[in-house]
């Protein structure tokens, strides 16, 4: 039985980019719906004793998009804080993202290209390799990169509930918006940690 996640911030916390009305209904319904349609789906399934990224990996239809849409809600509402936290430039992650794209801001570039990219509804990635490289991945509707064999560590939902309220359709601004909430000190650990 999968419960609704608690938000590590107040509804109004991150007010500056996500109003509280959006995170009202991102949170409160569209989550929620995700985790009761996953609650009705599993049982008999075959996969109830799974952790939720196993299930993930090995399911399909209905019950790959609502485990995947509960998936990939709790890496994103779980990676932010207001005012955000800067990535430290000593850290794996930040050595790893220079590295491969020269600078993190060249890296944030093409993250927030390959969102505004994304047609449709989906999801754009940063996740781990098995041997550690880095790859920014596009997945469309409830897509989640661990059906890749790859560890996600960020990720921007591109649904147009994610940002219609505050922004319209202006999915540019809000994306480049995300990063003054960005908690990258969650973001490391995600990627020091497997
Ligand atoms: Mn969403």
């Amino acid at each position: 039985m999968f419960t609704l996640i608690t938000l590590p911030y107040g509804l109004d916390a991150l007010d500056s980019v996500i109003s509280a009305r959006t995170l009202t209904f991102h949170h409160g319904k569209h989550l929620q719906a995700y985790v009761d349609n996953l609650n009705k789906l599993l049982p008999g399934s075959g996969l109830e004793e799974l952790p939720l990224e196993e299930i993930v990996a090995k399911a399909s239809g209905a019950l790959f998009n609502n485990a995947g849409q509960v998936l990939n809600h709790e890496l994103y509402f779980t990676q932010f804080c207001p005012g955000g936290r800067a990535l430290a430039a000593e850290s794996p992650l930040c050595k790893q993202i220079v590295k491969q794209w020269g600078s993190l801001e060249a890296f944030q570039d093409e993250f927030v290209a390959k969102g505004v990219g994304l047609f449709g509804s989906g999801w754009v990635w940063l996740s781990a390799a098995p041997d550690g490289s880095l790859v920014i991945t596009q997945e469309p509707n409830a897509g989640n990169p661990v059906t890749r064999g790859l560890k996600p560590l960020l990720t921007f939902d591109v649904w147009e509930h994610a940002y219609y309220l505050d922004y319209q359709n202006r999915r540019p601004a809000h994306l480049t918006a995300l990063w003054q909430i960005l908690n990258w000190a969650v973001i490391e650990k995600r990627y020091t940690v497997h």
